[in-house]
């Protein structure tokens, strides 16, 4: 039934269908095929491609004879190939899914086809038209055997009807956000909110208003696994309701399913990363992005879309409010939402959430300095930490509480040495170190997978002593047991949580009180409930003073922040809960802000200072990155896109302040053998910036292609860069 077999007597339409064309085919990815009937703009067909048939999307609609009398005689009607079959049983994607797709493509500088498929589950685009069609039958089955959601990732047993939650009773500063929220209607807000001040319940209200008025709502999360708690909690608050997550972490049979509801206007509620921004919604209501300032709603690969940027753009287009959520707003939001008056831009409502919930007051805030507290006593081996944090830890393993050391270093040593002639475990692929890992005697390289067993000896001169140098979390927790006899040590890092569920379990062991101390990555810093901890430890956080990166400071402050509000998240525990800073620059205006807990002043530093830099969100950035068999190829061509848009630069107006930056390596600047280097483009205009690019973009793909012989790998521009 969903074969076009061309009717004599049916007319014969021309369609401009986007289909899948990489940025680098120079495509932009709308071929025009010919179709009996005119089919609405969003429907998802199959086209011929080649010799293969893909999936594509019906973007625009013309009559065929009307096509043939405007265009050139090439692109006549019956010249084109027909549409092989619709993916009928599917609505058409909505208009405002088309113009966000189409925005982001412009924006990020990416192929409309690109974007466009991209953004769809991998597994419709695998699919033909009678596979689809079981699909969805069976999920129609599903749907009619189960009316209040055991197709959701959260079956909520067999209860016909939904227990009704007993809701907390607001808080006076909760009441005032979602008084605020129903006053200034469809608009981008701000909620800042200590950590534990109640923004999750703020959501959670705001998100029942929205389902009772028959729409949907859009709640994202930077990392889904990290978050089973939200899961939960949005579960049990919705139970009536049909919720489905939406992340990279599921099947792709699951992620098909849940998309396919969220556009059948199914599912009630989408809780899901940052690809969920994409999602099609007919009804949508509310978009939330919780901890909005997290660094993993910006994609670093392929299509280099910020989904908290996406998501206020795609509220404004369906006139719906976003919500923003967060302790430590990234800086841009925070100028967003800062007034006008106080040297703002005044474009967000800025909510405000001081206080804890049930009083619960932050940790207080200790600087250790380790210049003096780790001197070692006569006749001592070095402790793992200073003595006085040792103490601290030991006196709540006694009384029964949780401490929390923070280290964001996996694997046992960074780095393997030899004594005798100096060798290190370098990585022969990458230019970085390979990290020792005890647990299975390996040097990893974390930045290309390169792993190999420890050698025996140094490989460079027999020398059989080899060293660890540095210390990361392994070590640290075997350090620590050692140091703490009794008690009992738990760990979460990537290379703990590399299984499926072996998170969970470590989690839950967290909250059973089976852990007396928790080493972790920034991993626990996010998120979690955590009910008894009552000390927080960061152990080495002065990299990020001295980094490169202007935002280093930013994410650090946000991290230490976040840390800090694991701790004393009970009121009986708040009074003598502490955050310990092991620093060897204690009087760091960062660390002296983050003892305040003063965001403000923060923030209104670091803006000072982006301000005369010239930096976000002062300035638009954009980053042009290429990839070469050698440093000089790679840097060879930026110089050469450099030089060839010299005129646009020059037509660019005075007061835009359009620069091009020298070609430099990037910070690791090789990975797996391939060369990296980056030429930042800075502009005080945004739409300035966009124009150039939009100049260059044709410019460069030229020149690529002539750079490929000489060695140049990969290329791409990064919008909106956050790692600099
Ligand atoms: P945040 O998202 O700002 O970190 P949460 O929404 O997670 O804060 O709230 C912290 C804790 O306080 C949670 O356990 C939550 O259930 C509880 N809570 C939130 N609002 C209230 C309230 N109004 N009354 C009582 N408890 C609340
Ligand atoms: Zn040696
Ligand atoms: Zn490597």
């Amino acid at each position: 039934m969903n074969r076009l077999d061309p009717s004599p007597e049916g007319g014969v339409v021309r369609i401009g269908v986007v289909v899948e064309a990489p940025q680098h085919s120079g495509l932009l990815g709308v071929l025009d095929y010919l179709c009996p009937t005119a089919l609405p703009p969003g429907t998802l067909v199959r086209v011929p491609l080649g010799r293969r048939v893909v999936t594509g999307v019906v973007w625009e609609t013309q009559d065929a004879a009307q096509a043939t009398a405007d265009d050139a005689p090439a692109s006549a009607g019956f010249q084109l190939k027909p549409v092989a079959e619709v993916l009928g049983g599917l609505p058409p994607l909505p208009a405002t899914w088309r113009q966000l797709v189409a925005f982001a493509a412009a924006y990020y500088q990416r192929s409309l086809g690109e974007m466009a498929l991209m953004v769809l589950p991998p597994e419709l685009r695998q699919l033909d038209a009678v596979q689809l069609q079981r699909r969805l039958k069976r999920l129609d089955k599903a749907l009619a055997a189960d009316p209040v959601g055991d197709a959701s990732p959260h079956p909520t047993g067999a209860s016909a009807e939904p227990a009704v939650p007993a809701l907390p009773e607001l808080s006076a500063q909760q009441a005032q956000a979602l008084q605020t929220l129903a006053e200034r209607g469809a608009q981008p807000f701000l909620l800042w909110g200590s950590t534990g001040s109640g923004k999750t319940e703020v959501y959670l209200r705001r998100a029942q208003q929205a389902l009772d008025a028959g729409q949907q709502v859009l709640m994202m999360v930077p990392e889904i696994n990290l978050t089973p708690q939200l899961e939960a909690r949005v579960a049990e608050r919705f139970a009536g309701r049909r919720i489905v997550s939406l992340h990279s972490g599921l099947t792709p049979a699951q992620r098909l399913r849940h998309w396919t509801m969220a556009l059948q206007g199914q599912a009630d509620l989408v809780l899901g990363t940052r690809l969920s921004v994409f999602t099609p919604l007919p009804r949508l209501g509310l978009i939330v992005v919780d901890e909005e300032h997290d660094p993993s709603y910006k994609q670093q690969d392929g299509a280099r879309y910020s989904a908290r940027d996406l998501a206020v753009y795609r509220a404004r287009l369906e006139g719906v409010p976003v919500i923003l959520g967060s302790a430590t707003p990234s800086l841009e939001s925070w100028h967003n939402a800062l007034p006008v008056a106080e040297g703002g831009a005044g474009r967000y409502v800025r909510l405000t959430m001081p206080e804890r919930i049930g009083g619960g007051e932050m940790p207080r805030v200790r600087l250790l300095d380790q210049s003096r507290a780790l001197k070692p006593t006569m006749g001592q081996a070095q402790p793992p930490l200073a003595r006085e944090l040792l103490a601290a830890i030991a006196a709540r393993v006694e009384r029964g509480e949780q401490s929390l050391v923070l280290l964001n270093r996996r694997g046992y040593a960074p780095v393997l040495h030899c004594s005798d002639c100096g060798w290190k475990s370098g990585c022969p692929h990458c230019s970085a170190w390979r990290v020792f890992h005890k647990a299975d005697r390996t040097l990893r390289c974390h930045h290309c997978g390169f792993s190999a067993r420890v050698p025996h000896a140094c490989p460079d001169c027999g020398n059989q002593d080899i060293q660890p140098v540095g210390r990361g979390t392994e070590r640290l927790e075997e350090q620590l047991a050692e140091a703490l006899p009794g008690a009992r040590l738990g760990r979460i890092d990537a290379d703990v949580t590399r299984h499926k569920g072996a998170l969970e379990a470590q989690l839950a062991s967290v909250h059973a009180g089976e852990v007396d101390v928790l080493v972790g990555t920034q991993m626990v810093a996010k998120g979690h409930d955590f009910r008894r901890i009552t000390l927080v430890a960061a152990v080495n956080p002065d990299a990020a003073l001295f980094a490169s990166d202007f935002r280093a400071a930013e994410r650090q402050f946000a991290l230490l922040l976040q840390a800090a509000g694991r701790a004393g998240r009970d009121a009986d525990v708040a009074g003598h809960s502490e955050m310990w800073i092991q620093t060897w620059h204690a009087t760091h205006p960062l660390y002296q802000a983050l003892r305040d807990y003063d965001f403000e002043a923060f923030a209104a530093r670091q803006l000072q200072e982006r301000q005369m830099a010239g930096m976000p969100p002062y300035a638009s950035l954009a980053m042009l990155r290429a990839e070469g068999k050698t440093q000089q190829a790679a840097q060879a061509f930026l110089e050469a896109a450099a030089q060839a848009v010299q005129d646009l630069v020059a037509q660019a107006p005075e007061a835009s302040g359009l620069i091009l930056y020298p070609a430099v390596p990037t910070p690791v600047q090789r990975v797996a053998n391939v060369e990296r280097a980056q030429l930042m483009i800075e502009s005080a205009q945004r739409a300035v910036l966009q124009r150039f690019l939009n100049a260059a973009q044709p410019v460069w793909l030229a020149l690529a292609q002539q750079h490929r012989r000489n060695g140049l790998i990969r290329w791409a521009v990064d919008v909106d860069p956050l790692a600099i």
